[in-house]
């Protein structure tokens, strides 16, 4: 890293100690700043990025709640309202028993250049709480959602924030957490949260659209070496929202899906895998990968080892951040894959994006393939401004030539940059440049 860079980095450590998710996002990006600070100091000098690095705003609150037994919990509920330089703060927000200040920060932080190369209208957030939905009843998601919005209704606002799913919430949390924000704010203000219903105000194609994004994007790195995902065998680790979808897009173009996983194991599926079932189980039952194992007689759980370990052309992790070690990179290198799409925020540690680097893997950081979902959340705040809907094709087209686009402009900054092919770069510096000229623009805000 540039040295001035490593100064830059070495502060945020020292102001946000103990928060590994945030500095390795962080690092991440600023590796990629070098050769834009030589060509514009004033950056430096106008403490560019120390001021990205600061979130404008963080949240943090407490949300009591009630079981179903009449026992009290107390749990921790964040927004980080990160940067606004290019729309109001637009991420999801994350129930999940690891969450802490630090996720809640790399997930914001990834979220505004992430946003920036989608090309629309919004700015970076993102939020949750370690509350864990797995096991609890419908009534108690309910109340959780309705006592962790009775406090954070107060900071959104369609101009202002707007929050969305990731991890442990779906459809049935945001058709909760908006019921209340109408009740409380006695307001029908649709964009105030997006992966809503279909009936109140969501857009179609939001359910699918981060994994099928993820795919296209996959599709377009292939078609720069002269070949596509027909014929190819895929590896889909997870198998929420985004892992689902992306093996139907998969599917759809004409690839095998040979396997998904949850956080209790995995599935080898070489008859590729029955998206009916697993939808059935996942979505419907809120079942276990073991489930789908017993229902399906080409398939079997992994019984030692990783999800990695299985032979394939294209990896996409799904799951969640530093899911695919250097170990299992160095493994499907061997084992000769040849792309590796994120569908999930960060999945893949350092050390192993630098070996798929290395050997040539066509790799496509998170915060470009998977922009698909946020993109089709402002296409979902488009449609509530003009109280709209649009069809399912008219949709997904506009997904698709989002994500060509953003493919088209992380390749041409890359090349401009005189790094052919390394995503990683092109996505930090393309999703970088944006906001930092908005900022410029505004002044010292
Ligand atoms: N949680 C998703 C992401 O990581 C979507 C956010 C949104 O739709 O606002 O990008």
């Amino acid at each position: 890293m540039d040295q001035k860079l490593e100064r830059v980095y070495e502060s945020v450590i020292a102001r946000n100690p103990g928060e590994a998710e945030f500095h390795q996002a962080v690092r991440e990006v600023l590796e990629s700043l070098g050769p834009v600070i030589d060509r514009h100091p004033e950056y430096l000098e106008m403490k560019m990025l120390e001021r990205i690095c600061e979130p404008e705003r963080q949240i943090i609150f407490r949300v009591p709640w009630m079981d179903d037994k009449g026992e009290v919990h107390i749990n921790r509920g964040f927004r980080v309202e990160f940067n606004s330089a290019l729309g109001p703060y637009k991420g999801g927000l994350r129930f999940h028993p690891s969450v802490y200040l630090g996720v809640i920060k790399f997930l914001g932080f990834e979220q505004i250049f992430k946003n920036s190369l989608t090309g629309l209208p919004i700015g970076g957030g993102k939020g949750g709480s370690d509350f864990d939905p797995r096991g609890k009843s419908d009534s108690e998601v309910m109340r959780f959602c309705q006592s962790f919005m009775t406090e954070l209704y107060r900071h959104l606002g369609e101009y202002t924030d707007v929050p969305a799913g990731d991890i442990g919430v779906g459809g049935r949390e945001i058709g909760f957490m908006f019921g209340q924000y109408k009740r409380i704010t006695n307001r029908y203000e649709s964009g105030v949260l997006t992966g809503k219903g279909i009936g109140w105000g969501g857009s179609l194609v939001r359910t699918e659209a981060t994994g099928y994004g993820t795919v296209v994007f996959a599709e377009e790195m292939l078609k720069t070496r002269g070949e596509t995902l027909d014929g190819k065998r895929v590896m889909v680790s997870g198998s929420g929202n985004v892992a689902i979808y992306a093996s139907e897009k998969a599917a759809q173009l004409g690839a095998t899906v040979v396997g998904f996983s949850d956080s209790s194991g995995f599935v080898v599926d070489e008859a590729g895998i029955d998206l009916d079932l697993l939808k059935q189980i996942k979505e419907i039952e809120r079942g276990r990968v073991s489930d789908y194992v017993e229902r399906r007689s080409s398939a079997k759980l992994g019984a030692n080892g990783s999800i990695w370990d299985v032979p394939v052309d294209v990896a996409l992790p799904c799951a969640t951040q530093n899911e695919l070690n250097g170990d299992q990179a160095a493994t499907l290198i061997r084992n000769g894959v040849k792309v590796v799409a994120e569908g999930a925020n960060m999945p893949t540690t350092p050390e192993g994006v630098h070996l798929f680097q290395e050997a040539g893997v066509l790799f496509a950081p998170g915060k470009a393939a998977n922009a698909g979902g946020v993109a089709t959340s402002a296409l979902e705040m488009q449609q509530n401004a003009s109280r709209d809907l649009w069809s399912f094709e008219y949709t997904e087209d506009r997904l698709t030539d989002i994500m060509k686009n953003i493919h088209e402009q992380v390749a041409a900054t890359a090349d401009s940059y005189g790094r052919p092919g390394d995503y990683v770069m092109g996505a930090n510096i393309a999703g970088f440049e944006k906001v930092a000229k908005a900022i410029q623009a505004f002044g010292l805000v």
